[in-house]
């Protein structure tokens, strides 16, 4: 059996047993160490030392890190072989202490997001096909099945409504404490709280590939994944502790040399060796990345790692995806040109694009739909990003698509019945058969109502350069950019997903980009970016897979309000390296020069540490949300 040192019950309770040994030994010193005295600091040497030393131990073997544990283990051993016992007694009782409050301080920060596990229901009620309902587990459910929610019941799964409507919470997902409503056809997602009307939903993910579970999944993986600060913090501890490890048997040679009696060289060696443990130093910057990460979560903003979050803090340069990102990827068709009977047309079109994840497809699905008009069956279908789709019906090839896709099918799509939708400003998608131009119908798309607030915050913050990269017509890049603020040179539009590529590859040799996006032909600009972020409940997977953050929420404010929290972080990182650093300066001169007494430097050396984990603690306190909600707080820690 292997015992858990770091379980939080164990901790605890050694840490209350070495409290305990502490006061015996304390009430009985004031007399002569009686036999109270000594079983009291036998017992914090016992619950204090030996798990420290433990653990230290373990980590020199297995993994050949010298722990900073050990050298408070030295010391509070270096005290009690000069007859200073009490004084080491101290160092554990308060060491312990520390590390337990550390620990707990910690957690707090990791279990924010995984808080949501318990979130998730172990049930659902499933609808069979005869129509009759029964509460089945959430993971024997499988994609196509119909569970049916009750008001007031969590959601298990993630799935489409198909039957009824009412409000949903979703704030465990998105932050956003408004409740949304929604209609059949709408989203929901697992752990979100279905307020008040009955719905038949469709599952569309099992519970191992859901919203949550991803969110779990990057959260840890954002754990692992060091900033660089952090690597640094830890690089230096390591060095900085066989250092001061070095540096204090060299004091004790320098006090014997200098003729001190062994007592009174081995005490002084023993305090150095307290004020000068870097432990305040090395837990500084994870202290505060655990806590903006888990405060950015809560915001539905997902940072994938540390190293995100340090670089989003300097980024002065923003590029934009419009469709789906700017715009809210919920379009309508609005008009259309046929050369062939309507219902032939959409039924084709319909067909060709019933597979695709782009928001224009949706559109053309959803308007056949309410026209009653049913797809013809394509095969073969290949989509061909930022260009449209090709497939294979009874009657040979079919494409749908812009201009370029066009131009690739060596279709001519200038006659005139097609010049009042060409140079419009909605985005228009021609379909054709080889050669041959069947029609072409008009898509519009509104911007999101947050992205016109969401950009002035950036700009407000100081963001120099703000673009827009669009795989749609200039046209249309230019009406939306005007509705946001864009200057026209700020525009560009026409691209392929190589072109978003490249220009971000531009922007990058000027300064540190993020580069905003929701589809599949953002996935490599996403990548290229210093900081890719991907639209998340609405974006595609791989443009997920791709980015280093996620916006859960579609609030677009939330982007500004991420920035600040990282430049929050880099400046509690910075204070708290400067602190503890600055403690370290004045705890080892005192040491040396001023006969610190060892109780005195241990204060000093864990107070500073509990401190900076305090200080980091304060990021947690203040979840990132939009101005609009600014006022408001929802229960802060
Ligand atoms: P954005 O970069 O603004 O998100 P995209 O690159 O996704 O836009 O799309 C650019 C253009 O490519 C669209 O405006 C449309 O003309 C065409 N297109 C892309 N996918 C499809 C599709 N599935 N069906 C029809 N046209 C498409
Ligand atoms: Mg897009």
């Amino acid at each position: 059996m292997t015992l858990d040192l770091s379980s939080d019950r164990l901790m605890a309770a050694l840490t209350g047993l070495t409290l305990a040994g502490m006061v015996s030994a304390a009430f009985d010193a004031f007399a002569t160490p009686g036999p109270w005295g000594f079983a009291g600091l036998a017992l914090v040497y016992l619950a204090g030392g030996v798990p420290a030393g433990g653990r230290a131990l373990t980590a020199l073997w297995r993994e050949r890190v010298l722990d900073i544990d050990l050298l408070m283990v030295i010391a509070a051993l270096a005290a009690a072989a000069v007859g200073a016992a009490l004084e080491g007694a101290v160092l554990l009782t308060l060491f312990s202490l520390s590390t337990t409050l550390e620990h707990r301080a910690m957690g707090k920060a990791r279990r924010a997001v995984e808080a949501l596990m318990a979130l998730r229901p172990d049930t659902a009620l499933r609808r069979g096909a005869d129509g009759r309902v029964a509460e089945v587990a959430v993971a024997d459910l499988i994609p196509g099945e119909v569970v049916v929610l009750r008001p007031g019941a969590r959601v298990p799964v993630d799935g489409l409504i198909l039957e009824g409507e009412g409000s949903l919470d979703e704030a465990t997902i998105t932050g956003e404490s408004m409740p949304v409503h929604k209609r059949p056809g709408a989203k929901v997602f697992e752990a979100t709280v279905n307020l008040d009307g009955v719905l038949a939903v469709e599952v569309v993910h099992g519970v191992a590939d859901s919203t949550v579970a991803r969110m779990i999944a990057l959260v840890t993986e954002a754990q692992t994944a060091r900033a660089p600060s952090e690597r640094f913090s830890e690089w230096f501890g390591q060095r900085y502790t066989v250092a001061v490890l070095a540096g204090s048997v060299l004091a004790l040679i320098v006090f014997l040399w200098l003729g001190w009696g062994i007592h009174d060289a081995l005490y002084r060696a023993a305090t150095l060796l307290v004020a000068a443990s870097p432990c305040a130093i090395v837990i500084s910057v994870p202290a505060a990345i655990l806590s903006a990460l888990a405060a950015a979560a809560r915001g539905g903003v997902l940072f994938k790692g540390g190293a995100a979050l340090e670089t989003l803090a300097v980024v002065d340069i923003f590029a934009f995806d419009k469709t789906g990102t700017l715009t809210t990827g919920r379009a309508e068709v609005t008009q259309f040109v046929t050369l062939v009977p309507e219902a032939g047309f959409l039924a084709l079109i319909a067909g060709l694009e019933a597979q695709s994840e782009h928001p224009i497809a949706d559109a053309i699905r959803r308007h056949a739909g309410e026209r009653g008009i049913a797809p013809v069956l394509v095969g073969e279908v290949h989509s061909i990003p930022s260009e449209g789709v090709t497939g294979m019906t009874l009657d040979g090839p079919v494409w749908a698509g812009n201009p370029r896709m066009a131009e690739r099918m060596r279709a001519c799509i200038r006659a005139p019945e097609f010049a009042a939708l060409a140079d419009g400003t909605q985005t228009v998608v021609w379909l054709g058969r080889g050669t041959q131009v069947l029609g072409a119908l008009s898509v519009t798309d509104r911007p999101r109502e947050t992205s016109a607030a969401g950009l002035a915050a950036l700009r407000a913050a100081g963001v120099g350069t703000i673009m827009m990269m669009t795989g749609d017509r200039r046209p249309v890049g230019l009406r939306i950019g005007a509705e946001l603020g864009f200057a026209p040179g700020d525009i560009h539009a026409d691209l392929l997903p190589q072109d978003k590529v490249r220009l971000v590859g531009e922007l990058a040799a000027r300064g540190k980009v993020a580069f905003v996006g929701d589809g599949v032909n953002d996935a490599a600009a996403l990548a290229r970016a210093d900081v890719g972020i991907a639209m998340g409940a609405a974006g595609s997977e791989v443009a997920l897979q791709a980015a280093d953050v996620a916006l859960l929420s579609d609030d677009m404010e939330r982007l500004a309000a991420a920035r600040r929290l990282a430049r929050r972080t880099r400046a509690v990182i910075r204070q708290n390296l400067i602190f503890a650093m600055g403690a370290m300066a004045v705890l080892v001169t005192s040491s040396l020069f001023f006969a610190l007494p060892l109780p005195l430097a241990v204060v000093g050396h864990e107070g500073g540490t509990v401190l900076v984990v305090l200080n980091g603690l304060r990021l947690l306190a203040d979840p990132i949300r939009s101005d609009r909600q600014g006022g408001k707080k929802r229960g802060g820690t």
